[in-house]
């Protein structure tokens, strides 16, 4: 067949995993060009080192993100390896400040990689109940004088909301880099490079690809060396979104910002149905006024939405008597709203609080909600059933 052009308006899924090179020239200037790390190189050359097809879905992120460069990897996990590690020098890595409502993955990941095996030493910053305290924040900041800052705009699953500028502008004053993980929040609702984060991370498994059916990472930045650094590292972890997933994910950000505001309308409406129940102890949604960082929340985002997850706790007089109405809500919401590990589908789904974090969270009644974006109206009847039973 003769190679040509195809009229298409899609950037389609080369599965290429090297790409033919005219010319031995042309093979060396293409590999001296690769050591710029650029975000688009002229001549690609191997697919873990970039890919056309997952290029062109990072730039459907950029354009959301409002970022310089975006860089996406085969899972959240990875990219948060990636942000990381770009940090660590031989010999020369201070401590880095973690928030310790952070999601549990990353936290194991902390303990397990980064304390046990490459022996760096991280301080973790924890709420007060469901609030943080920033003057708490500014004496760590003080005395730990930590590398790296990294916090999560929407924690999992108390939903606390951090004053992500605030935060940002501390961090700053003491020189440390901010990582955010803004994967609950997504850029729609804040978008921390604007208020001088220097990296952002999503799990784009969840509300950016929004289907549940694929696993991907993306770090988003402004700084050229952040970037140039990022790709290096990632190109030798070999931490590559496969171009199959990077088609499907470019295909379903499309469609982004309105499922997600569809999300953000079914959690606000399935939080008032739940606080209005007398079924229901407490309702965790920080578009409640009842949610100690509503305000916060309002400041942050500017209205434009709280999210897509509500965590409630079932009524009971005792731990049993919670875990018996918690096992009969799960099995009653059967099979609209099912027991899922995850978040950010298309569907609602739930996850049992003290099942899943044990005892970090130790909350018999306690059941999280990721809220798909089905029609509303579909929602309230099978919350109502849930409830009744
Ligand atoms: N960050 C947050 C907030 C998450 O909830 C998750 C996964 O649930 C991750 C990162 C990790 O993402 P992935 O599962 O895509 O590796």
């Amino acid at each position: 067949m003769k190679k040509r052009e195809i009229n298409s308006a899609r950037t389609p899924v080369y599965r290429d995993s090297g790409f033919e090179l005219p010319t031995a020239g042309t093979t060396s200037g293409a590999f001296v060009s690769e050591t710029s790390h650029e975000r688009e190189p002229d001549l690609y050359i191997y697919s873990r080192y970039r890919n056309p097809t997952v290029v062109a879905a990072e730039e459907a992120i950029m354009a959301v993100e409002g970022s310089e460069w975006a860089l996406l990897a085969q899972s959240g996990m990875a990219t948060i390896d990636i942000a990381l590690s770009i940090f660590q020098e031989a010999g020369r890595t201070n401590k880095w400040l973690f928030f310790s409502e952070i999601y549990g993955g990353t936290l194991s990941y902390i303990s397990s990689v980064i304390e046990r095996r490459r022996g760096l030493q991280v301080s973790f910053f924890r709420p007060s109940g469901t609030i943080y305290d920033y003057d708490l924040l500014e004496r760590m900041l003080a005395e730990v004088r930590p590398d790296i800052v990294y916090f999560e705009t929407i924690s999992n699953p108390l939903l606390i909301v951090a004053e992500g500028r605030r935060i940002i502008s501390m961090a700053k004053n003491y020189g440390a880099m901010v990582i955010v993980d803004n994967t609950f929040a997504t850029p729609l609702l804040w978008k921390p490079l604007d208020d001088g984060a220097d990296m952002v991370i999503h799990s784009a498994t969840k509300y950016l690809s929004g289907h549940g059916n694929l696993t991907a990472g993306v770090i988003c930045g402004n700084d050229r060396k952040l970037m140039q650094d990022a790709i290096e590292y990632r190109k030798f972890v070999g931490h590559m979104l496969s171009p199959d997933d990077a088609y499907r994910l470019q295909t379903q950000m499309a469609s982004f910002e309105l499922r997600f505001r569809q999300q953000c309308d079914n959690a606000a409406g399935v939080a008032a149905l739940l606080q209005a129940s007398g079924e229901v102890e407490r309702v965790l949604y920080p578009g409640l006024d009842t949610h100690e960082t509503h305000a916060t929340a309002l400041e942050l985002t500017g209205g434009r939405g709280y999210g897509a997850m509500v965590t409630f706790d079932l009524a009971g007089t005792t731990p049993k008597a919670k875990r018996v109405r918690r096992d009969r809500f799960i099995a009653a919401v059967w099979p609209d709203i099912r027991l899922i590990p995850t978040l950010g589908d298309n569907h609602t789904i739930l996850m049992p609080v003290e099942a899943v974090w044990g005892a970090k969270y130790p909350e018999p009644g306690m059941i999280r909600m990721s809220l798909g974006f089905e029609n509303s109206d579909l929602l309230a009847p099978v919350i109502r059933r849930g409830l009744e039973n």
